[in-house]
């Protein structure tokens, strides 16, 4: 494993950390409690993971700290180890907040939390989440609580009816910022922000890292060291095919590529308007999953048709090139090139939208023989010319979103947050907030992705019962 250490773009120590790996690992090199030391040896961790000995030792001096790591490369125990040697546990008054983007989650931290926590006596741990009843939470609240995680919208509410101070707040934690900001949660936590005091540590992990997290550690943090860890280099790794078809069997071949690549999503390149609708036509009738954007969309449609597609109630995007302008789509699978582009440059930019964040991309550039002289320009060492009859056909093959869109006819103007949006589709018996995929809030109108099979449920939910007190009509596309 790579581990890069950067404060301003600079690296830091990454000779030292290879050099001095062994003990570096080990948390007994870390100033740590005996106790903790014993209970983290007691619950099983013997040595730290990568991101773990990259951010503690900075996140121990009380530096504001940006980590970026893969899920699963134990995160919340570098946040945790670190928010719990800096508790004062006398001081019964909240110390730490942590924000989630679901109830989910925030259980899982709180959970991991108070396992960690395990050596210190009389550490209180709190969850304050939407989808749960508030009088409970305003009981426990009374109670008192060194350490809150929840959800940014109900944290928000508790601050504003002055239910939760944030006064003696001296560690704020933003856990999988990146999902927070998918949901539309970026609002919610500025408000947030505006309560605690300014003079306090901010930890902002993610697992990606992406110019609009960047955005957020500039407004939320000072001087924050930025931890990354990687296992692949963080250039675009793109695998590149031409395949020369025949006039009339390009669409045939594209569906061939599908069903043999299997992308998430894929973004289709044509060179007309009318190429376009019609391409994706013919990829619905063909149960491929497709919309298609171009410069003939009122500014409405072209919205409609970008949000699916970002928030994966679309598979395809059959797109012009000037149409594909501004879009920005952090995991994309997939570019075909339907015809070939009219420059390298154009040919660049289109490829350079897929294998971003360490991901493998494809792309894959269909030519007719009569355009073989052109296509000819663009063979090098690393692009794969191939035989088109090398790809399989597999009958039956269908493209089926992970999620379907429910449009809700009110937003901004309307006060809606992503967080009441939550609330109603998770409170009262409703969803898990794990089915819930992207929100995106507008001036008039919100979009919720939800898991496909949990659609009809999430459409009746919203229907019958009311968002903030009020009803709106809600419709999928
Ligand atoms: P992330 O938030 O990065 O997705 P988690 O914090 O949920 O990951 O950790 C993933 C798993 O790794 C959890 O089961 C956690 O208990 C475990 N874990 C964390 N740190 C260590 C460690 N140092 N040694 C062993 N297991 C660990
Ligand atoms: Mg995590």
């Amino acid at each position: 494993m790579d581990v890069y250490i950067h404060q301003n773009g600079v690296p830091l120590c990454d000779k030292w950390y290879t050099f001095k790996k062994d003990i570096f690992m080990k948390f007994s090199n870390l100033s740590l409690s005996k106790e903790m030391l014993h209970n983290l040896n007691e619950i099983g961790y013997k040595e730290m993971t990568a991101i773990q000995a990259e951010s503690l030792p900075h996140i121990l001096t009380g530096k504001d700290v940006i980590a970026q790591a893969k899920t699963g490369s134990g995160k919340t125990a570098a946040f945790g180890i670190g928010l719990l040697t800096k508790l004062q546990v006398k001081k019964f008054r909240v110390q730490s907040l942590i924000l989630c983007p679901t109830r989910e989650l925030a259980d899982q931290v709180a959970k991991e939390l108070r396992t960690l926590a395990r050596a210190t006596h009389n550490v209180k741990i709190l969850t304050l989440c939407g989808g749960a009843a508030f009088g409970p939470q305003l009981g426990s609240l009374r109670h008192g609580a060194h350490i809150i995680v929840g959800t940014p919208g109900r944290i928000l509410k508790h601050l504003k009816k002055e239910t939760l101070s944030l006064e003696n707040l001296d560690m704020l934690v933003l856990d999988e910022a990146d999902r927070m900001l998918d949901m539309g949660f970026s609002e919610e936590i500025n408000e947030v922000l505006d309560f605690a005091p300014q003079d306090r540590q901010t930890l902002l992990f993610s697992a990606t890292y992406t110019d609009d997290i960047l955005a957020v550690s500039k407004r939320i943090q000072k001087d924050a060291i930025s931890v990354k860890t990687t296992s692949v280099e963080t250039t675009n790794k793109i695998s590149e095919y031409f395949y020369e078809v025949e006039h009339g069997s390009k669409l045939n071949t594209m569906v061939n590529i599908f069903s043999n690549f299997k992308p998430d999503n894929v973004i289709v390149f044509c060179n007309t308007k009318i190429e376009a609708d019609e391409i994706a036509n013919t990829l619905q009738d063909k149960k491929i999953d497709a919309l298609a954007i171009h410069g003939d969309l009122e500014q409405y449609e072209r919205n409609d048709v970008l949000v699916q597609f970002a928030n994966k109630s679309a598979r395809v995007l059959v797109a012009t090139d000037v149409a594909a302008r501004g879009l920005d789509i952090k995991e994309l699978s997939m570019v075909i090139n339907y015809d070939l582009p009219h420059s390298e440059e154009t040919y660049t930019h289109r490829i350079g939208r897929t294998g971003r964040a360490g991901a493998e991309g494809l792309a894959f550039t269909l030519y007719e023989s009569r355009q073989y002289d052109n296509a000819d320009e663009y063979k090098n060492e690393t692009r794969k010319f191939e035989d088109v009859t090398l790809l399989k056909a597999h009958s039956g093959f269908e493209m089926k979103p992970e999620y379907i869109t429910l449009v809700i006819e009110g937003g901004k103007k309307d006060k809606l947050r992503a967080g009441d949006l939550l609330g109603a589709l998770t409170g009262d018996a409703g969803l898990n907030g794990s089915s819930i995929g992207k929100i995106d809030i507008y001036d008039r109108q919100a979009y919720v992705a939800i898991e496909n099979k949990f659609i009809g449920e999430a459409h009746k939910q919203l229907k019958n019962g009311k968002i903030k007190g009020k009803k709106f009509s809600v419709w999928t596309f």
